[in-house]
């Protein structure tokens, strides 16, 4: 099929969706399409843009489909770097530059719907929740390497902990391409330059929680002398900024002893001294703690709630936790709280945080609203992919 390309800067209507390529737009055309012909667009940069019927005249193309056709053989190399367009647009960086690590693709948001891939300096994680997904990863990790090119040193399934598909197929994790220097299964990555080890192999999801970088960044700027708590710290996100952020000290919980001992390094690959890390239960270490020994709390525990039917119980138990750290933090201290249950919509989490805060009998207000990292994008017509939501409280 033969290919239009726009000039710079005239593909914004198009990404609007309007259906009309004016001639003026068009910076070149390979084949030679007749009158009529299919199409296909693309920016300046090589972006797909949709396709649609070529005409002579000052409407040259009329648009179609602003998607790309999931059987043409170009499709993922399409999809992939429309992708990475648009962390490229959000500062992101493929290596070096303070932020390395990133999702690079985010399911239904990157109109992919079933497939999941986080990039870790070079590393391509990819979890496939749906059958067709896995099925085509071969042509998604060959798609990969034509759109990384250099940057990318391996590409790891791991879908098959959370794969909610039989259909017969071969379900054990392991790597579908590696560079033939590159032998590690960990991997250091810099998140707003503060570093992190990613063991894909070993760790929860695909390794590291990147949805929350934006929030980490905000507990960094407001930890400044005061003492943190961080439960639920996986391989300390939040633990890592608040030292940097210059924490008066900072207390770590988790019921991971894989992800402690990964905390320890990181603390180690940052420069700091090991701080206060409880490998335990968060909910009863909360109970132990006395009122007013920390300043800041956060909470981000795992889904409790997985499906619907687990609702009830979940709005309980998130209640109750949110509930004890907000009547334990000092006054004047923060509550960073979250839920990553999708089933949990906004509208439930605030009142289940309004009930906890009054079951408190303190006076509590909400700073802000928090939400997913920008990486993990929700698709308008799909708002169930905004799954992380989260409050920053401020506690009297
Ligand atoms: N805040 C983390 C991500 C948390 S994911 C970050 O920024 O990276 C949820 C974590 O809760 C996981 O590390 C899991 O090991 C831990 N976890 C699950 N149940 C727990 C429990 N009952 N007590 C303590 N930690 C628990």
């Amino acid at each position: 099929m033969a290919k239009i390309y726009l000039k710079k800067g005239r593909e914004e209507s198009v990404l609007r969706f309007h259906p009309w390529v004016f001639s003026g737009a068009v910076a070149q055309c390979t084949g030679d399409p007749a009158e009529g012909d299919l199409v296909d667009v693309y920016s300046s940069e090589g972006v797909y843009l949709g396709c649609g019927h070529y005409q002579i005249g000052s409407i040259a193309v009329r648009l179609l489909s602003f998607c790309a056709d999931p059987k043409a053989p170009d499709f993922w190399e399409l999809s992939l770097r429309r992708a990475l367009d648009t962390r490229m647009a959000l500062g992101l960086s493929l290596s070096g530059g303070s932020t390395d690590c990133f999702r690079l693709v985010h399911g239904e948001g990157d109109s992919l719907p079933g497939l999941i891939i986080d990039y870790y300096a070079g590393v391509c994680v990819i979890q496939a929740h749906s059958a067709g997904m896995f099925r085509a990863k071969k042509r998604i990790c060959e798609a990969l390497k034509t759109v990384l090119g250099d940057n990318l040193k391996a590409v790891y399934d791991k879908s098959a902990a959370t794969a909610p598909f039989k259909a017969g197929l071969d379900l054990i994790d392991g790597y579908l391409w590696r560079a033939d220097s590159f032998q590690e299964s960990e991997i250091a990555v810099s998140e707003n330059g503060v570093r992190f080890m990613v063991d894909w192999e070993g760790g929860q999801k695909t390794g590291f929680f990147l949805d929350q970088r934006e929030n980490r960044k905000l507990v960094g700027s407001l930890s400044a002398g005061r003492r943190v708590l961080n439960l639920f710290c996986y391989t300390g996100g939040f633990s890592l900024y608040a030292r940097a952020g210059g924490a008066a000290s900072v207390t770590s919980v988790d019921s991971s002893a894989r992800a402690m001992a990964m905390l320890a390094r990181n603390e180690e690959l940052n420069g700091f001294e090991a701080g206060e890390n409880v490998c335990a239960d968060a909910i009863s270490y909360l109970s132990s703690v006395p009122d007013g020994a920390y300043d800041l709390i956060v909470v981000d525990p795992p889904a409790f709630a997985k499906h619907r039917g687990a609702l009830k119980n979940a709005l309980r138990a998130y209640q109750r936790l949110n509930a004890a750290a907000i009547a334990k933090v000092a006054p004047g201290g923060f509550v960073f709280t979250f839920s990553c249950s999708q089933v949990v919509d906004r509208e439930s989490f605030a009142l289940m945080v309004f009930s906890a805060a009054a079951s408190t009998g303190r006076s509590v207000r909400i700073m802000e609203r928090l939400f997913q990292a920008p990486d993990h994008p929700v698709n308008i017509y799909h708002p169930e992919g905004e799954y992380l939501k989260g409050l920053l409280l401020y506690v009297d």
